[in-house]
């Protein structure tokens, strides 16, 4: 079964932490819309910080970044005192020029099955209850072996 980006984002928005611990006590906005009409994938943000991020099943490249640079623009107009940053999550990135788009500019680089899971499942434990990569054995965040069965998830 092919991951889409529909599932990408159902688990970016369903557990923001596995992208970030921070994400986790920040507002989350599923595909903001712009004035202009465009429209960024997620943004995280709280009274400090605003961190927009994009999200591609396939390899990051240099249209996607310039799409970020415009968000960050637009979100650094809209919140002139807060910190803005960018994260782009594709599946690999397609060469070291854009590598370095990437660096320059400061966003943060994240792989598909390598820094974010695809395919998640819940840790068991009532207290955790935490979602991780379907590959790891054991809950990262407590330990537990045991995770729950639901056909739902991914
Ligand atoms: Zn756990």
């Amino acid at each position: 079964m092919a991951v889409t980006e529909f599932d990408i984002h159902s688990i970016i928005r369903n557990y923001p932490y596995l992208i970030s611990e921070r994400f986790a006590a920040m507002q989350i906005k599923h595909e903001h819309v712009y004035p202009d009409g465009t429209r960024s994938d997620f943004v995280f943000e709280d009274a400090t910080l605003s961190v927009v991020v994009e999200v591609k099943k396939g390899p990051i490249d240099k249209k996607m970044i310039l799409q970020l640079d415009g968000y960050v623009a637009k979100e650094r107009e809209q919140n002139p005192v807060k910190s803005v940053g960018g994260i782009l999550i594709g599946r690999s990135i397609v060469n070291a020029e854009v590598l370095k788009l990437a660096n320059d500019r400061g966003y943060e680089v994240r792989f598909l099955d390598v820094n974010v899971p695809t395919r998640i499942r819940l840790c068991a434990k009532g207290t955790c209850r935490r979602a991780t990569s379907f590959a790891n054995e054991r809950c990262p965040y407590c330990g537990s072996r045991k995770f729950v069965i639901d056909p739902f998830l991914l």
